[in-house]
């Protein structure tokens, strides 16, 4: 990491002139906890006159932290913190603002994100239609000439209230006139500006026979919406980059989401991804630059096959690390075996007997599941299997996962909790249409697994169905609200709980309990500022906090000033 201390230290003192006349504020009257772990070190920095919400055992709060290398040396009260200051030591003051522990997410297809992140669209917690065409447009002005503008997924029209039909051709030209416009709702359908129908070759004589529709208009010309899988008439003409630009557009994924609180973000591969796409985040991490703490896990996309006896010659021939810090690869999922998969989801005796020879070899060699699964019957089928290798080889100690949970019965859950299971739940249905809730569109059980004693942690699924900003999810668990304001989730948590699975929970879930998810002595000092207080903001704003001031490992990785 040394280029990148060298950097971040440089930067530390034009971010702490900054943060004096940022934070101005009077210092808060709350309980400190002792200063824990002191010894004899000095500390590096100290950040103190702050709300720090440390998300330990009992959710403690404190006002100053002190740091020393990549570790806090210790929380406490702005007294007891500021007395282990030395000559060298640089203090910030918070002006009292509120800090968490870094946000970690459970289930991202991050590698995929961050690819296209240069010039993709987020259109999260966008609420006016207007608004999102201006974004585009925006965009495509600071883009190279000729270079396509995406939006893939992670929004729907539902979030722009009343003014929710399709995207026409008309309305993307408008806002895009001169090169190749993209739009992707979630896994459903696209919308293609003139610019791009010309770039794929279609026009008023294209025919498309396969899953999905060419839509055209009265006069048969395409519409520029393409549902299912003729998207790929679209998207397999996207351009491909060089290494430099997938390299810059990685770093600006992770500059953004550390904006959003982010500083470790579990990647579970997903459809279309390659070896490759792991390369900018190889380069960044060989070069010192990796400022995300990144794990990854093991799965067909990593060229091992997908076969049964593929699957177990790979779990057996290697083995996860669980040790790493900053760029490791444990876990074995999310899709742990091709049949699993099959939607509508069956699957044959022979297939179950497959499946059950994968998770014996993935519990033989230590490897953590991260099973998909959306409803009950797959569940039941999963914890069956996983009940007949557990009577065998004890599960207890793995801490298999089983991902999204939505539609999961109570029945379930305790059976899950018998095995000593994880739950990583995702805020994927919070752009479900409250008609779609009312249809039968599942939901994760969240107080029920919460009240069950469950070990569960909150990700997001970001980013083609899902925003991969934590306080969106966050805001979604604890107010119900849905993108536009309504309230589709009944089973809400208290706000203690959902920061909890956002931090110290997933740490669990991803084996770095020691060194991640709280910001206690001993541990990794990754923690954020935040422009708002969480514990006092109304619900329904918690999912608008934002991140001052990002910290991984003891250095500013993210500032609001840069
Ligand atoms: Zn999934």
């Amino acid at each position: 990491m040394k280029s990148h201390r060298k950097l971040s230290l440089s930067c530390l003192a034009v971010v702490v002139a900054a943060l004096y006349g940022l934070f101005p504020g009077a210092a808060i009257d709350v309980a400190a906890q002792p200063a824990d772990g002191a010894g004899e070190a000095v500390p590096d920095r100290i950040f103190t006159n702050g709300r720090v919400l440390t998300v330990d055992a009992d959710f403690s709060e404190a006002e100053a932290i002190a740091v020393a290398g990549e570790r806090v040396l210790a929380v406490g009260s702005a007294a007891d913190i500021l007395a282990l200051a030395g000559p060298g030591t640089i203090t910030t003051d918070l002006g009292g603002r509120t800090v968490v522990p870094g946000l970690i997410d459970n289930h991202m297809h991050f590698a995929r994100a961050a690819r296209d992140w240069y010039r993709h669209v987020r259109l999260d917690g966008v609420t006016s239609r207007g608004a999102a065409l201006a974004l585009i447009a925006e965009r495509a002005r600071a883009l190279p000439e000729g270079e396509w503008v995406i939006v893939l997924g992670g929004w729907n029209f539902a979030q722009f209230g009343a003014d929710d039909a399709p995207f026409t051709r008309a309305e993307l030209d408008a806002s895009v006139p001169d090169r190749p416009l993209y739009v992707q709702e979630g896994y459903r359908r696209g919308f293609a500006n003139s610019a791009a129908l010309g770039a794929a070759g279609i026009d008023a004589g294209t025919r498309f026979d396969g899953r999905g529709a060419l839509v055209t208009d009265d006069a048969g010309n395409p519409s520029g919406e393409l549902v299912g899988a003729a998207m790929n008439l679209v998207t397999q003409h996207l351009p491909d980059a060089s290494a430099g630009v997938r390299d810059a557009s990685f770093q600006a994924a992770v500059a953004d989401m550390h904006g959003m609180g982010l500083t470790t973000v579990y990647d579970v591969g997903g459809n279309g991804v390659t070896p490759e796409f792991y390369a900018p985040l190889r380069r960044a991490h060989e070069a010192g630059e990796l400022t995300m703490r990144v794990f990854y896990s093991l799965n067909g996309q990593h060229g091992i096959g997908s076969s049964a006896d593929e699957i177990v010659a790979a779990l057996s021939a290697r083995t996860p690390d669980l040790t790493g810090l900053r760029f490791a690869q444990f876990g074995w999922g999310e899709t742990t075996y091709p049949p699993m998969r099959a939607q509508p989801w069956r699957i044959s005796a022979q297939e179950l007997a497959n499946y059950e020879a994968i998770a014996f070899a993935a519990a033989e060699n230590g490897w953590q599941m991260h099973e998909h699964a959306l409803r009950d019957v797959k569940v039941r089928a999963m914890l069956d299997v996983f009940e007949a290798v557990d009577a065998v080889r004890s599960l207890a100690d793995l801490r298999w996962t089983i991902a999204h949970t939505n539609g999961m019965s109570q029945e379930s859950i305790d059976r899950a909790n018998a095995l000593g299971m994880v739950f990583a739940t995702h805020s994927s249905s919070r752009l479900a249409t409250p008609e779609a809730i009312a249809g039968g569109a599942t939901t994760p059980p969240f107080r029920s697994i919460h009240e069950s004693g469950g070990i569960w942690g909150l990700g997001s699924d970001a980013t083609t169905v899902a925003s991969p900003n934590p306080f969106h999810n966050i805001g979604w668990v604890v107010s119900g609200l849905s993108p536009a304001g309504e309230r589709i989730l009944s089973e809400t948590v208290p706000r203690e709980a959902a920061l909890t699975a956002h931090t110290r929970r997933n740490a669990w879930l991803l084996f770095r309990e020691n060194d991640l998810g709280s910001v206690e002595a001993g541990k990794l000092a990754d923690f954020v500022v935040l422009d708002r207080d969480y514990m006092s903001v109304p619900e329904d704003e918690i999912k608008d906090l934002r991140a001052l001031m990002t910290v991984v490992g003891g250095e500013v990785v993210w500032s609001a000033t840069n």
